[in-house]
């Protein structure tokens, strides 16, 4: 979201989009379809191969009748997350808590790669159903989602596309990973083989001992 006085610009990279800063003088490349010069001659380019990012511009005051605003679940890492708001969400749900995690009506923030970490983190099994998940794993749920975030965010994100690192940017995230894309690697806590099956569709890596 970026905050433009009256409006707000908000934008969604779906699978590529990335922003670059740039110098308004550096050369247009060719998957660049949005630029924002700035004052001082800074460039802030979209850059997005596939173009299926979106971006809308909204009055201030109209942000909450979006659509897109409506159904926002509270964000993974921010100060409102508490373990009561989760356990609520989840105690009625008989989904398993790695689908849960990712919708973002409840939790807004966490991705497929980021759902498998948090899961690992917190020690749950992520076919356990939300129901029978407890009041203590939802706090583990919160700290964890916080946790992961932030260190993610520090080290710039996480790349697992390779054509990525041909455009000279790329986050550092995937060097901390502890189950994401490690399948039958060993678990860095007991050594175990870890484990890839599809919840709701999605690739979801986890160590069997670890996450019982
Ligand atoms: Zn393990």
């Amino acid at each position: 979201m970026f905050d433009l006085g009256d409006y707000y610009l908000l934008s969604h990279l779906r699978m590529e989009g990335k922003y670059f800063l740039k110098t308004a003088k550096d050369p247009k490349e060719k998957h660049e379809h949005v630029i924002i010069t700035f004052e001082d001659d800074t460039d802030l380019r979209y850059h997005d191969t596939r173009k299926f990012g979106r971006m809308i511009l909204t009055p201030k005051e109209k942000l909450m009748e979006l659509d897109a605003m409506k159904k926002q679940g509270i964000e993974a890492n921010s100060e409102e997350l508490t373990k009561e708001y989760l356990y609520q969400k989840i105690h009625s749900k008989s989904l398993p808590i790695k689908t849960i995690l990712l919708d973002q009506t409840i939790l807004s923030g966490l991705g497929n790669i980021y759902a498998n970490e948090v899961l690992f983190s917190a020690k749950i099994n992520p076919f356990k159903k939300g129901k029978d998940i407890t009041l203590e794993e939802c706090e583990r749920i919160k700290l964890c989602s916080k946790q992961i975030l932030e260190e993610a965010i520090k080290s710039g994100g996480t790349t697992i596309r390779s054509y990525t690192s041909s455009l000279g940017v790329t986050g550092k995230f995937q060097n901390h990973l502890n189950v994401h894309k490690r399948e039958n690697e060993n678990c860095f806590l007991c050594q175990s083989n870890i484990k890839n099956e599809k919840i709701g569709g999605r690739s979801t890596y986890y160590c069997p001992k670890c996450q019982k």
